[in-house]
């Protein structure tokens, strides 16, 4: 049985101790029981008067030496025996103080110091009669012996019976109010970790062992996880894994029941593996499953070293206890934390899904709402559990707020469990329409939550509004074209007309079915690059060209705005459908002119920035207000103003520019200022490698840039020479590459540094300021057995020809 140290009653029993020595002292010192040698006893007086008052004031009962009763009993004998002896032995009136050791050892519940001092007290006092030479068994005062003997061993008994119980009584005191202390802390925690981690101390603590683990059961695997381990180098352990039935916490969790064992060296279940990897000695175990009903959820163990003690039975019956107790709290507390796990997944997925979401409670207070909500509401932590009057502020669709509609009474009313409807509501920028799906919960005829996922759908109402705007002003278009055709036909049919107004009213007709196609092919093309079918004819398309033909074409038809064109001087080429590219153009300019009522210029930029071409189209006109400037380049989205009006337009035109543009890897944006005018910017890149891989000269789209360039840079004479080439007969592709090789290479030998060779498809040309005296020439080169390569080479240009003519003679050239 496990002493418990009552600190109270020990310092209660070293008081009464130290006093009953000290008056037995003091009588002996008053002379009222005479000593046998008053100096033999001043001696004793002083060494025992120190070393009582040492151990009554001292607490020296705390520490583990003095921790033993039998030493301090036997002490106390001693003493006693001596003052006996020093008062006349076995006729001293102080026998009886002989007792008191042997009631102290039984009042501390220690039945073997008891006896044992009683033994030791009638052995001495046996003995005093042998010194003092008188039979004791003669003499009468073997009584006095007698007396002594059965007066100890009856009180030792009887004390040490009454110390049993009320010590058992006192530990289940004790130990009922670490449960309960433990149960307490246990219940308020719900944090799994720290559950565990009180179980185990207070077990460990309980069992006064040396360590303790915890073990949590992996409900997949049936692996068990170290969760908590207490003792030598036991963070060392936590973490780590047990497979399914492995040693002997294995053993307890597959068969549900306890175990102990003070002998786990000899255990076939036992593994020293994790003894050896913390150092720890493991003397005796003891495991008890944690279950709650059937379900094991782990187990706990608790160890003690080969140095503390054995665990008894008593042991695993209160550790039993406690495993029970403490499973219910650990189960809360799994349920718990699971619970949590779903509730933080659940709040996330709500938190971050597109639409958004409120849930207010039965009496339409807000609970709960995720990002999206917070954005169209301006909805913030603060506000949780105000009314939904004061944060939610609904207006239905004609702008009146809904409070006195609330679709919320609504659902009560109604009994209903689903409603949808649509409503406006103000972010603080700017109006939004808001698709609803309102559904409640319900308790019995009460609504408990109401629940609000919002879609934002202004979108789709606004491009629903401008379909609906595009079949109106397309018929419109349509129709204008067609009424005109109708009528000038009507005319011509019914009316003898003079073949003047007849040719005028034909031409009339033609132009307006002109148009008419323009407008259906314009819908064509949106259709094809709505199914995303845009198919480019690439070829070398000069910029400039394309620019010059559509300015050209729309300043003819004004006389308000002025087309200014800022070109480089040389031919910009990009590889890319010249019909669609002018569409492009035709496009913007078109705009430009439109959204110009009151006239002005109208520029046209190009710059070759080598890797990029870079067009800007700006005109001085209305401008586009910012907050309509994100979506000009919407399908059918027309800025809405007074101009829209008086302007034909289907809003497809900066579509279909900015798709154009786009399949032709290029990028366009546009920069405005209302009442100013509106920039746009086309960023188109070559898309060529700088050099041939095969003959190591410039592609030609880099070699004209450059060319032109230092044409204009020089000045000076130079010749512009082409060398086109011919295979005949079959040749295979590498005598081919090899051939282009080889000629590219004699070219380049002949050339000075600053001179320039490009390469073509099936040609070479050369710009070079040393003039070669190389007339026209065509040659043949056989190659091998079956073919030959014809090279014709001439100059295009002579020395003496302006620049101009060089570049109208190349651009031929190249057409
Ligand atoms: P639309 O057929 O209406 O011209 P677009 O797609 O070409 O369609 O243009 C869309 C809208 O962008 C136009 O309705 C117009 O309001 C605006 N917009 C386009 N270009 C200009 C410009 N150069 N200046 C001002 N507004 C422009």
């Amino acid at each position: 049985m496990k002493t418990y140290y009552n600190e109270k009653k020990e310092k209660f029993l070293s008081l009464f101790r130290g006093l009953l020595l000290f008056t037995a002292l003091l009588l002996v010192k008053f002379d009222i029981i005479p000593p046998i040698s008053q100096s033999i006893f001043n001696i004793f007086l002083i060494i025992s008067s120190v070393y009582i008052l040492i151990t009554t004031v001292f607490p020296i009962y705390k520490y583990s030496l003095f921790y033993k009763y039998e030493i301090f009993s036997a002490i106390d004998v001693i003493i006693v025996a001596i003052l006996v002896y020093l008062t006349g032995g076995i006729s001293s009136d102080l026998y009886l103080f002989l007792i008191f050791p042997i009631v102290s050892s039984a009042f501390r519940y220690d039945f073997r110091s008891a006896i044992l001092s009683a033994i030791l007290v009638t052995l001495i006092f046996t003995l005093f009669g042998i010194v003092q030479g008188i039979n004791i068994i003669l003499s009468s005062t073997y009584i006095r012996v007698i007396e002594l003997g059965i007066i100890a061993i009856i009180l030792a008994l009887f004390l040490n019976y009454i110390g049993r119980e009320s010590l058992r009584l006192e530990q289940k005191i004790n130990e009922m109010k670490i449960f309960s202390e433990i149960i307490k802390t246990v219940n308020s925690s719900l944090e799994t970790k720290e559950v565990l981690s009180l179980i185990l101390e207070s077990a460990v603590k309980l069992l006064g062992a040396d360590g303790g683990t915890i073990f949590l059961k992996d409900k997949e695997t049936g692996d068990l996880i170290f969760e908590k381990a207490i003792g030598e180098k036991g963070e060392l352990l936590e973490g780590k894994k047990l497979s399914k039935g492995e040693g002997v916490v294995g053993w307890v969790v597959e068969n549900g029941s306890p175990v102990i064992i003070n002998n786990p060296q000899k255990d076939p279940r036992f593994s020293s593996y994790y003894d050896k990897l913390s150092g720890f000695k493991t003397g005796s175990i003891i495991c008890v499953p944690l279950k709650v009903e059937d379900e094991v959820l782990g187990a706990i163990e608790i160890i003690n070293s080969n140095r503390n003690r054995k665990f008894t039975d008593y042991d695993l019956d209160m550790l039993m206890n406690l495993a029970y107790e403490t499973s219910i709290a650990l189960n809360k507390a799994l349920l718990y934390s699971q619970v949590n796990l779903e509730r933080e997944k659940m709040k996330k997925i709500l938190e971050n899904v597109g639409d958004g979401l409120v849930i207010l409670d039965g009496r339409k207070r807000l609970s709960m709402f995720n990002n999206v909500a917070s954005e169209i509401f301006q909805l913030s932590f603060g506000q949780a559990g105000k009314r939904c009057t004061e944060v939610l502020k609904c207006r239905n669709l004609s702008g009146e707020i809904m409070c006195s509609e609330c679709p919320l009474d609504k659902m009560v009313f109604q009994g209903l469990s689903l409603m949808q409807y649509e409503m406006k509501v103000w972010n603080g920028e700017k109006e939004i329409i808001l698709g609803c799906n309102l559904s409640g919960t319900w308790e019995g005829r009460k609504v408990t939550n109401f629940i609000l996922a919002l879609r934002d759908i202004s979108l789709a109402k606004e491009l629903d509004r401008m379909k609906s705007e595009f079949v109106a002003n397309v018929s419109h278009e349509l129709k204008t074209p067609l009424t005109a055709i109708k009528g000038y036909s009507e005319l011509l049919m019914k009316m003898n007309l003079p073949p003047e107004r007849v040719r005028n009213y034909y031409q009339i007709i033609y132009k307006e079915s002109e148009r008419l196609t323009q407008l259906v092919n314009d819908l064509l093309e949106v259709s094809r690059i709505e199914s995303g079918r845009i198919e480019l004819k690439k070829d070398m398309v000069e910029i400039r060209k394309i620019i010059k033909e559509r300015a050209t074409f729309f300043q003819t038809r004004t006389s308000k705005h002025t087309i200014v064109l800022q070109f480089p001087e040389y031919p910009t080429f990009v590889l890319g459908d010249s019909a669609r590219l002018t569409q492009v153009f035709h496009n913007l300019l078109d705009n430009a002119i439109k959204y110009s009522p009151n006239g002005g210029n109208v520029w046209v930029r190009v710059a070759d920035k080598m890797e990029d071409i870079l067009i800007e189209v700006q005109d001085q006109g209305v401008g586009i207000p910012p907050e309509h400037l994100p979506h000009i380049f919407d399908r059918f989205y027309r800025v809405d103003s007074s101009l829209r009006k008086s302007t034909s337009g289907t809003g497809l035109g900066l579509s279909i520019v900015k798709s154009i543009v786009e399949a032709h890897g290029g990028k366009i944006s546009a920069t405005s200022k209302v009442g100013e005018g509106t920039t746009f910017t086309i960023r188109l890149p070559r898309r060529f490698s700088l050099v041939d891989p095969l003959t190591g000269t410039l592609s030609l789209p880099y070699f004209f840039p450059i060319l032109w360039r230092e044409m204009y840079k020089t000045q000076g004479p130079f010749a512009f020479g082409k060398i086109s080439y011919e295979f005949e007969g079959l040749i295979s592709d590498n005598v081919r590459k090899n051939t282009v090789y080889n000629l590219a290479n004699r070219l380049k030998e002949r050339l000075k540094p600053n001179d320039l060779i490009g390469h073509g498809f099936d040609r070479f040309y050369l710009f070079t300021r040393t003039v070669m005296d190389i007339e026209e020439k065509i040659s043949h080169i056989p190659l091998g057995d079956i073919g030959a390569l014809k090279v014709h080479f001439k100059f295009l240009s002579s020395v003496n020809s302006s620049i101009e003519e060089v570049v109208k003679v190349i651009n031929e050239d190249f057409q």
